[in-house]
């Protein structure tokens, strides 16, 4: 689904260069659950960003569904990326003057899904992260974890087959952050799709079906997680 080929992510710093991501070479497969873990630095966020082609590599090469991502028009990698890739932020990022609902509806309207249409997908989205009696909360009046809920129903919004999360629990405390973890667990399990997150929190990441561990722009583990948790059987600790 997302294949690096010694990619390389520099940065020019002045008269210093940055090497954030060093010769990385890894393959992402559909279904996979995926957590990104690392040092403050290590080029999580680097890694992420290239991933949901909102940047681009300084050497090397990026496929997105078999597609060289450099070889496609900005216009086509902006389509292919709205509908294969939902992004879900530390910070929510949802707009403050707009309701919980007309928050999930904004993406469908930029698709121009017909009205009644996006207003029935949009309710479904809210309710299957169990915001079905918020939709008509601003996110002030939303807790933190509910507003990234809010933001999960969002990421859902165009069917997306990838879900990316950069340290979606951050500003989170721990029990509402398990809960935005089992949505996403569940998106991954029931919903098939496949989920990219990082989070520093090895305990949270533990959710997952496979670690990659960066360290100083490298990867310097990638495991299948055995000891995966599912949510459904485990209480919250
Ligand atoms: P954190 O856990 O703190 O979010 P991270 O693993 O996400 O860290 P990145 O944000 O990917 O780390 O940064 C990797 C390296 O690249 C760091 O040394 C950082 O200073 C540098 N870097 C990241 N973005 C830029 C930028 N836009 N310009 C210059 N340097 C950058
Ligand atoms: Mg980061």
């Amino acid at each position: 689904l997302i294949v690096f080929q010694n990619v390389w992510k520099t940065y020019q710093m002045g008269e210093v260069q940055v090497n954030a991501l060093k010769n990385m070479s890894v393959k992402l497969g559909k279904g996979e659950f995926v957590a990104i873990i690392g040092p403050s630095g290590s080029g999580k966020s680097t890694m992420m960003n290239l991933v949901g082609c909102l940047d681009v590599p300084s050497k090397g090469k990026i496929f997105l569904k078999g597609r060289d991502i450099a070889q496609l028009q900005e216009s086509d990698l902006a389509s292919l990326r709205g509908r294969t890739i939902g992004f879900v932020f530390q910070q929510y990022n949802l707009i403050p003057g707009m309701t919980a609902l007309e928050n999930v509806l904004l993406p469908l309207e930029i698709q121009e899904v017909d009205d009644s249409i996006a207003e029935k997908k949009a309710k479904e989205l809210l309710d299957l992260v169990g915001l079905s009696d918020k939709l008509q909360n601003k996110p002030s009046q939303l807790s933190g974890g509910q507003q990234q809920r809010v933001s999960i129903a969002r990421a859902l919004a165009c069917d997306p087959e990838i879900i990316l999360a950069d340290e979606p629990t951050g500003a989170l405390d721990s029990i509402t952050g398990q809960e935005v973890i089992s949505i996403l667990y569940r998106l991954w399990k029931e919903k098939n799709k496949t989920v990219v997150m990082v989070t520093h929190d090895l305990h949270l990441a533990g959710y997952a079906s496979r670690h990659i561990q960066l360290k100083d722009g490298e990867m310097i583990r990638d495991i299948p997680n055995e000891a995966q948790i599912n949510p459904e059987t485990s209480g919250p600790d």
